[in-house]
């Protein structure tokens, strides 16, 4: 059973909507999908976020999903970013809709979207130890909050091939012990396949170390468009079973329950 937990639709960095991704997913032989758009996250460094006008829209695009393929469950969720002392925010939109699941995404240092294309000239000049290390932090202070059900691409920062010179694994620790306590997840992301690290997010090092933590895994594609829905789900189940896993994690209305597989 292939449940895909991570899609962006064209309110932000994707094209279509919900009800295109829903369609693919059918296509692809995918039971359950979970629609996971940018938050509205106003700042003025943060392109490619969902105006908050628009929440309302997306919300009613998800439940038309609902009514149109009524043999695909589809879970509405959110990637939520963490910025220090986001908290507040995050807790308010959390009880505007009923929501199913909510993803993890640190995609800022400060006010550097490190995984932006644009980011790659600061990757070359930067100490990459550094900002790696800085990452994490933020990775493990964000889930210690518990706001999140599963962190998105945990080790995000390979994205272009800058790896740190120190074996990162004391950056890994603490993160997935905060995952342990909190009952936060982990995604298995596909996409790092297509981008210049060519690897699964995250390696299988770290995600043994997960598994000997005890941490649940959901599995996430990071479609930005419909036809890569469950993209390469054959890879990312073979990885987590080289892990050792043999379940994975599904949740309704934030509630999490296991699925062998
Ligand atoms: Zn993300
Ligand atoms: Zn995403």
């Amino acid at each position: 059973m292939l449940c895909d937990y991570h899609m962006h639709t064209r309110l932000t960095d994707g094209l279509e909507e919900p009800r295109d991704y829903a369609r693919a997913a059918v296509a692809a032989g995918v039971a359950e999908i979970a629609c996971t758009d940018h938050m509205p996250l106003v700042r003025p460094f943060a392109n490619g976020y969902m105006r908050p006008e628009d929440l309302p829209i997306y919300v009613g695009w998800v439940e038309a999903a609902r009514q149109e393929f009524p043999q695909l469950s589809i879970l509405l969720g959110l990637e939520l970013d963490y910025l220090p002392g986001i908290e507040p925010e995050l807790r308010e939109l959390q009880q505007r809709f009923d929501w199913d699941f909510f993803l993890g995404g640190i995609h800022f240092i400060g006010e550097w979207n490190h995984d932006a294309p644009e980011a790659i000239a600061r990757w070359r000049t930067c100490d990459v130890d550094v900002e790696w290390a800085a990452y994490f932090k933020l990775l493990t202070d964000a889930a210690r909050t518990s706001l999140y059900d599963s962190m998105a691409h945990p080790d995000l920062p390979k994205k272009f091939g800058f790896r740190p010179k120190r074996d990162p694994t004391p950056l890994f620790e603490p993160f997935l012990k905060a995952c342990a306590d909190a009952g936060t997840a982990i995604e298995i992301s596909t996409a790092g396949l297509h981008k210049p690290c060519k690897e699964i997010y995250p390696s299988l090092e770290f995600l043994k170390l997960a598994r000997a933590h005890g941490v649940a895994i959901t599995f996430g594609s990071d479609a930005h468009q419909p036809r890569h829905v469950g993209r390469d789900f054959d890879k990312a189940v073979a990885l987590a079973r080289a892990a050792g896993y043999s379940s994975f994690c599904r949740f309704s209305k934030r509630k999490k329950t296991s699925t062998p597989f």
